[in-house]
């Protein structure tokens, strides 16, 4: 049991100022695992502080300097990672196996890739007769949600501090413990005092308080769109810079001369990654009329293999979700897709056999889902993958891009030409060809209502960049 009674603010360990604390609870399980407390008013005002008083001396630090700070939260970061996945494996319920490359390995690769950004990084360019000098943003406000915890936060933390920036970090209330980990970290690194903050508790509280705070100088948001519209609005009273990760609906597009048991098994364990709780996961399947058959049964054959199990067992590759409440939400999202007609091939409400405790749903899929349905529209943030035919491709591309959403998508075809044609065309952040790998050092972000401005690499650090002319 981690209990937690104290924020990490000005560099020491503060107790929190209002006496209320939030349980954290293992979803395979249903016990409780640790314990923080749900921050107030007094608290941000604190942290605030601290991050505005740090500021003006971090601010003007050299890159070397900064870069040297990484690498020693870097060093412990690493030494620490078999503690991160087993912590987060508890906090989240991924498989150990996944946490320990994705939840552990993730952030620990992050943080490298801004510890070698920065000695290439031009900070200062000549333009004709004015100098551009590009300078940190000031006090950043950054508030994560639950399903990477961590890689969300450090994202924001590396380039932050990268950029000379301070930082105020409001972790997701379900998942919080492995942002206090990382204080720890921080604090055994000897990063200077009020550098960066932790203050946890509940969005509507802490989260407000942030956005509203007139000392923060850019709130960096990760989460639902419902909420980073609500924090968006809240920060523009102050006008201060925002950035949103938001939800997604995205698409893979299987065309005709893919290698269609290839696409389809890659979809599956696309969507069913992480429980299907993966803000850019391709939750839309879309195939020709022609091959709709034979992809369904690829795709029942493909979710087979996605048992729900305990996440400590090395073998299993589906969770739980992340709580009784994202449980529910899921199974009433598969109520609605049957009762709108859609097709159920594999999976339901019923929860999985053999499973007494914990947040499971069985790996879902639905066949016949037309564009308009709920299900083909909104986020569902569960194990349950749409398939959708198309006449041609520009019907293809048509439905692609006929939701709200505009974070990711993937392109299948035996024509790399084309399948460039087609991503060029999917209002998308980023778009996949036969299952292109994740880089790290490309901007991610989202188009529409999956928000805007950019993590990772050069575009990650940039968004914590102000730019000065000085002219001669
Ligand atoms: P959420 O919006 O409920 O919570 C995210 C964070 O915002 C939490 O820290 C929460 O406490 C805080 N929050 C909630 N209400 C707030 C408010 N009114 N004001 C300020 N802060 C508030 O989202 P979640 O359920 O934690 O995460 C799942 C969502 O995050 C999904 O929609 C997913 O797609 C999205 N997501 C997006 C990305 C991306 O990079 N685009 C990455 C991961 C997750």
């Amino acid at each position: 049991m981690r209990q937690y009674k104290r924020f990490y603010i000005g560099g020491e360990w503060r107790t929190a100022a209002a006496a209320e604390q939030i349980s954290v609870i293992n979803p395979a399980t249903e016990a409780v695992i640790g314990e923080v407390p749900a921050g107030n008013q007094a608290d941000v005002d604190a942290a605030v502080a601290a991050a505005k008083e740090a500021l003006p001396s971090w601010s003007v630090t050299s890159p070397q300097v900064r870069g040297s700070y990484l690498r020693q939260i870097h060093e412990e970061l690493v030494a620490r990672v078999p503690e991160i996945a087993a912590l987060i494996t508890d906090e989240l319920g991924m498989p150990i196996k996944l946490s320990q490359r994705i939840q552990a390995g993730l952030p620990v690769a992050v943080l490298e890739s801004y510890i070698n950004l920065l000695p290439e990084y031009a900070f200062s360019e000549r333009i004709g007769n004015s100098q551009i000098i590009k300078e940190p943003v000031g006090v950043v406000a950054a508030i994560t949600p639950w399903n990477y915890p961590l890689h969300q936060l450090m994202i924001k933390v590396a380039a932050a501090l990268a950029a000379g920036c301070t930082i105020v970090a409001k972790p997701s209330e379900l998942t919080p413990l492995n942002a206090f980990l990382l204080a720890e970290v921080i604090d055994s690194c000897g990063l200077p005092p009020g550098v960066f903050n932790l203050v946890s508790g509940y969005g509507p509280v802490v989260g407000e308080a942030l956005a509203v705070h007139p000392d923060v100088d850019m709130v960096s948001f990760t989460g639902s769109t419902r909420a980073g519209k609500r924090v968006s609005v809240l920060a523009a009273e102050t006008v201060k810079r925002v950035a949103l990760e938001l939800g997604g609906k995205s698409a893979a597009v299987i065309l005709e001369d893919a290698n269609l048991a290839m696409a389809v098994k890659a979809t599956v364990t696309n969507c069913f990654l992480n429980s299907g709780q993966t803000c850019n996961a391709h939750t839309r399947m879309l195939v020709p009329t022609a091959l709709y058959e034979q992809a369904c049964e690829l795709a029942i054959n493909a979710a087979q293999g996605f048992e729900p199990g305990s996440p400590l067992d090395i073998k299993t590759r589906l969770g739980p979700l992340v709580s009784a409440a994202q449980r529910d939400r899921v199974l009433d999202y598969i109520r609605k897709g049957s009762e709108a007609g859609a097709e159920l091939l594999i999976g339901g409400e019923e929860p999985p056999d053999g499973m007494p405790l914990g947040y499971y749903v069985q790996p879902t899929l639905f066949g016949q889902v037309t564009p308009e349905m709920t299900i083909a529209q909104e986020e569902i943030f569960g194990p349950v993958l749409c398939i959708m035919n198309y006449k041609d491709e520009e019907d293809a591309i048509r439905i692609a891009n006929a939701t709200d959403y505009g974070l990711a998508g993937g392109v299948w075809s035996a024509d790399s030409d084309r399948a460039e044609r087609v991503a060029r065309r999917l209002r998308a952040g980023q778009v996949d060809i036969n299952g292109g790998r994740f880089n790290l050092l490309a901007p991610f972000g989202g188009y529409k209502q999956s928000g805007y401005g950019r993590e990772l690499g050069r575009y990650g650090l940039e968004e914590f960049l102000e730019v000065k002319s000085i002219q001669f």
